[in-house]
């Protein structure tokens, strides 16, 4: 048995969950939030309590500090010797990592040498890894790539066509992303796949960001997200696909920089553009309801997005035998995932059992009906859980 820390560190987050390995028993979980600002909040939930406090928090590192205090203060643990290893969330592992990797110099460096890749991610990963670091110096740390899990698609599906000595040159790819949750969700169907030789799985994580995979026999062969996490369906904030020349025009016709431009495409469009509401599904469907146009113009246009591409992994794996839900819109909206499933009754013959799925958030469940032609299942998903594993998995190694 061992304690390991699973850390999600953003731009002005750290979020953590303490596992009890291999059980993966989870001890305690939290978030500090607004790191940078003198109102952030600090929250930690053990033995089914909960403590959030307001307070400054200036950078990552004192952020970390709270966290392994509050810890020991609480009794959660006697001392940070308990805690065996830490593993962490890296967005982009770039071509450099096709699986998780312990960090050292190397890792680190390359780590770095792909913010360019993940400017929002990298930077603030290494930050918040290098805060542990200084508290526990010894303690075996993993990184474990969001990007990984879709090293596996071949050349034809992760090159883009342009000159390909710029693809060569400046590692220009398809490098996709939410890669631990989709393995994650790809090895938690397994047992609804029990007989099929060569398992066909769409995994669709919905979620603020939001990505589909195609997977066959648990290996990635496609992916929605692309050079970076603004590529494919259209999401919260972020465009998804688009002509490319949109961007050119708009810098045209708005003489904002390409920078700006490029801004709005990851932080103003999406739901939040189209509709003008806001970025989140739940505010959507509450306007729509009022009869807003524009909001319901933004869903239309992210079911379209959603089931073209389904479309297309049905197409690209030969057919389909289980569609996943998860993440934020998955896992908790039955509107959204009722509207897609009827969106993929004539062409594909899913059936949704409504019953089952108007009841259903955040639990697993097959939520098709009998009579469906391809099931379909809402799986929660964990990507701590597979940092936690990966971590305990170092650790084993270590102790070898
Ligand atoms: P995530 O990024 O996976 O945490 O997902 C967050 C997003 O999930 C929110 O921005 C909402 O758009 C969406 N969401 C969460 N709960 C619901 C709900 N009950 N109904 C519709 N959308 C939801």
């Amino acid at each position: 048995m061992a304690k390991v820390m699973a850390v999600n560190a953003g731009s002005s987050s750290l979020k953590f969950k303490l596992f009890e390995m291999p059980e993966e028993k989870v001890i305690c979980s939290g978030l500090a939030d607004r790191i940078g600002h003198k109102d952030a909040i600090f929250t930690i939930k053990y033995n089914g309590k909960k403590d959030e406090k307001v307070l400054p928090i200036l950078d990552h590192s004192y952020a970390v500090k709270l966290l392994l205090d509050a810890l020991i203060k609480k009794g959660i643990i006697k001392s940070l010797n308990e805690i065996k290893a830490t593993g962490h969330r890296i967005v982009q592992g770039g071509k450099y990592f096709s699986k998780s990797a312990e960090f050292n110099k190397d890792t680190e460096k390359k780590i770095e040498s792909l913010i360019p890749l993940a400017p929002l991610h990298n930077g603030a990963h290494l930050v918040g890894f290098r805060a542990f670091k200084k508290v526990l110096p010894n303690t075996p740390a993993v990184a474990v790539f969001d990007t990984a899990f879709h090293q596996s698609m071949s050349e034809e599906d992760y090159t883009f066509p342009i000159p390909y000595e710029y693809s060569k040159k400046y590692d220009i790819r398809r490098y996709g992303a939410h890669g631990t949750s989709h393995q994650y969700l790809s090895l938690e169907a397994k047992k609804y796949l029990k007989g099929i030789k060569h398992p066909k799985i769409i995994s669709c994580h919905l979620g603020s960001g939001a990505s589909i995979t195609a997977i066959k026999d648990y290996k990635c062969v496609a992916t929605s997200m692309g050079l970076t996490p603004l590529g494919g369906i259209m999401m919260g904030t972020r465009t998804g696909d688009i002509d490319p020349s949109v961007f050119n025009y708009l810098v045209t016709c708005t003489k904002k920089s390409a920078e700006e431009i490029y801004q709005i495409m990851n932080k103003k469009s999406g739901f939040l553009g189209v509709s003008g509401v806001s970025n989140d599904s739940r505010d959507i469907i509450a306007a729509e309801k009022k009869g807003n146009k524009r909001a319901h113009l933004a869903n239309l246009i992210f079911f379209r997005r959603v089931l073209d591409y389904i479309g297309q992994y049905y197409v690209r794996l030969g057919g389909c035998d289980l569609i996943i839900f998860s993440a934020g819109i998955g896992e908790n909206s039955d509107i959204y995932r009722e509207k897609i499933c009827e969106g993929l009754k004539e062409s594909l013959g899913v059936v949704i059992n409504k019953k089952v799925n108007t009841t259903l958030r955040g639990k697993e469940a097959i939520i098709s009906d009998k009579s469906s032609k391809i099931k379909v299942v809402l799986i929660p998903t964990d990507e701590e859980v597979m940092i936690a594993r990966d971590a305990y998995a170092l650790l084993k190694k270590k102790r070898k």
